[in-house]
């Protein structure tokens, strides 16, 4: 059986639902529901009825010890994290009690369980200000916020588990990812809202609210940032490649997951205009603090020794995170 922390939020269920549907359908959810919803894992359970939910917080050791006690877990997916660099930065003391102890409440269980293998969601904001583009692994790690802190702190922890007690982990650290299930199944759900495509989708709905790009003066093609967009589904086909690298090889390792490829935010926001076949209204407001003007992956690790192909084009994404914004959209307003 595999635990998958975190699946009631946007990257997990889209993963839940990967695995249900390739051979690993036999899944226990482990998520406090805090900033996940429980619709999303009805939704998992209703397709892949074999799907076991435990609501849980990582903080309680109890909690999660428990689970190891009921299932016999065979490895774990870990995404059960905070992920607002902004609220990072107000609030750090709930971020390293969230994201540090409550991964180290986890391995701990793991460890007194003899579950030793473990993929983590890890992400480029543990390297900080770029030092030269694209970034590859080697790339020094010097995180800008809270939020980068606590995933390079769980990255080190799992160093010296794996030395000490031979816990395997493969960190798969995201770039910017962006889209849906292709069907709606599940989708970003954030509330607030931070990220850029959605932010932008959002704006179509709402009439009040004008979309703002931050700041168009940066040493950039149009002044915009760039970013390197990954797709959620192709993001979740590499942790399905990373279970089985741990499996055969049962080794520590590290993988950037991006495409390559950098995209300017006015020329994410012209491909959302495309998609949705509309004139979408903009503002350009302040920059934006800590945003680097360019994150670029080399991802050439993930693809030569995981195998790793993103299939899918920001087109794609951005069409079905529209598909996604328009159902939730629809389900929040006969909800209330
Ligand atoms: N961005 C923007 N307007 C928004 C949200 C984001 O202009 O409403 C920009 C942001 O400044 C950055 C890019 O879009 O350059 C991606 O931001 P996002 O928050 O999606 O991801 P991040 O790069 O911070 O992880």
């Amino acid at each position: 059986m595999i635990l998958i922390t975190g699946a009631a939020g946007y990257i997990g269920s889209q993963c839940a639902l990967n695995f249900s549907i390739n051979k690993y359908d036999d899944i226990v959810i482990f998520d406090n529901l805090s900033t996940g919803h429980i619709e999303t894992v009805k939704k998992l359970q209703e397709i892949n009825p074999k799907i076991q939910f435990i609501k849980g917080d990582l903080k309680n050791k109890e909690e999660i010890s428990n689970v190891f006690n009921q299932y016999k877990i065979d490895a774990v997916i870990h995404f059960a994290a905070l992920s607002q660099v902004g609220e990072s930065v107000i609030n750090p003391s709930l971020y390293y009690s969230n994201n540090v102890i409550g991964t180290i409440n986890l391995l701990n269980s793991m460890v007194e369980n003899n579950v030793l293998k473990i993929v983590f969601s890890s992400t480029a904001a543990t390297y900080g200000e770029p030092e030269y583009i694209p970034i590859d692994e080697n790339h020094p790690q010097n995180p800008i916020n809270p939020y980068g802190n606590t995933k390079l702190i769980i990255e080190k922890v799992m160093d010296d588990f794996d030395k000490a007690y031979n816990l395997k982990s493969v960190r798969l650290r995201y770039f910017n990812v962006i889209g849906a299930d292709e069907q709606t199944r599940v989708g970003e759900w954030h509330n607030p809202e931070t990220h850029l495509v959605p932010n932008i989708l959002k704006s179509v709905f709402k009439n009040d609210v004008k979309f703002k790009i931050f700041g168009d003066d940066y040493d950039t093609k149009d002044g915009t940032c760039i970013r390197d967009y990954v797709d959620v589904i192709d993001l979740c086909d590499a942790h399905l490649l990373a279970l089985e690298y741990l499996k055969k090889y049962n080794k520590t390792d590290v993988f950037n997951l991006g495409t390559q490829e950098g995209q300017s935010v006015k020329e994410i926001f012209n491909i959302s205009q495309d998609v949705t076949n509309q004139k979408i209204e903009y503002e350009i407001v302040e920059k934006r603090l800590g945003d680097p003007k360019i994150l670029l992956a080399n991802s050439l690790k993930a693809r030569s020794v995981l195998n790793w192909q993103p299939k899918r084009t920001t087109f794609d994404s951005i069409k079905n995170a529209f598909e996604w914004e328009k159902s939730l959209n629809d389900k929040l307003k006969a909800s209330n």
